[in-house]
């Protein structure tokens, strides 16, 4: 297998086959993510990826049940080269149940409704979409790169092709300035996206995030523990969502939550409210990216 610089993948993939269709990301411009700054964009050639499953299968045999498709958005790629790439691995691993990859916006919303359906149908069976803020404002001073309305466009989108989503937000991205806003919005967003699963990070930056400029400049206001969970509490009080897996369980996070919307927002209210009286916070040196 051969890999180009660090690679990033969600928690819930650390048993699939890891094959990097492109290198990167495309947008690369989010002004909090540093994850693939270092890295030129690069669509990887057909024969190079092919190459990679075929290594794999000569290494693991037929016991490849999870694939993901890595760097930062693998749908960029055109929907027959994905469609390729699926049949091309379902052939190699009969066992192949769950092939999933990262997506921008902006990639999901390349495919048209019925091609998102053909890559269902060929084995795509779950996106994992940063949606970050629902807030407008915040999508454009984070240059996120897309609107609030194609975010939730693209989630609808993947929901009508049978393809699961699996949402990223962060808690704190709005700053003091736009709690509100940020809480409520980002509640608005998912309620109208409904999709699989919804998770929270923590603002967390690493060295060469732009956004540290704003911190620096006090263009943004980094939030206490409190008030994450004050912007927690708005987003639970506000969401209406059944069905979504929530989580708040990434090494960031001062509070560790979890649940299903909507079923178990009176009990995530009611841990908030714990977490606030008994400071049951994480320590600052206890967080991770
Ligand atoms: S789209 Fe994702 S990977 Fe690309 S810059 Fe933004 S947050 Fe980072």
């Amino acid at each position: 297998m051969t890999y180009a610089g660090v690679i990033y993948r969600p928690p819930s993939e650390a048993r699939s086959l890891i094959v990097q269709v492109t290198t990167g990301c495309s947008h690369n411009r989010c002004r909090f993510c540093t994850m693939y700054r270092d890295k030129e964009f690069k669509i990887r050639s057909m024969e190079d990826i092919r190459r990679d499953f075929c290594e794999a299968r000569e290494q693991y045999g037929d016991q490849i049940e999870k694939v993901f498709l890595a760097d930062g958005d693998a749908l960029v790629l055109s929907g027959q080269r994905l469609m390729e790439l699926l049949a091309f691995s379902r052939g190699l691993f009969p066992r192949l149940r769950s092939v999933t990859s990262y997506g921008t916006p902006k990639d999901i919303l390349r495919h048209s409704p019925a091609e998102l359906k053909m890559l269902r149908q060929e084995g795509l069976s779950m996106v994992y979409l940063g949606a970050e803020s629902g807030d407008a404002r915040v999508l454009r001073q984070m240059e996120k790169g897309a609107t609030r309305e194609e975010i939730i466009e693209a989630g609808q989108r993947l929901k009508s092709a049978g393809i699961q989503s699996s949402v990223t937000l962060i808690s704190g991205l709005g700053g003091k300035e736009r709690l509100s806003e940020h809480a409520i919005g980002s509640a608005d967003l998912i309620s109208r996206m409904n999709p699989d699963y919804v998770g929270f990070l923590t603002l967390m930056l690493e060295k060469g995030a732009p956004v540290l400029r704003d911190i620096e400049e006090g263009k943004l206001e980094l939030l206490t523990p409190e008030e994450v969970v004050t912007e927690m509490e708005l987003f639970l009080r506000n969401v209406n969502s059944e069905g979504t897996v929530f989580r708040a369980n990434h090494a960031s996070n001062y509070v560790m939550l979890k649940g299903t919307l909507n079923r178990d927002i009176p009990m995530m209210l009611n841990e908030l409210d714990e977490v606030r009286r008994e400071k049951l916070f994480r320590r600052e040196n206890r967080r991770r990216l």
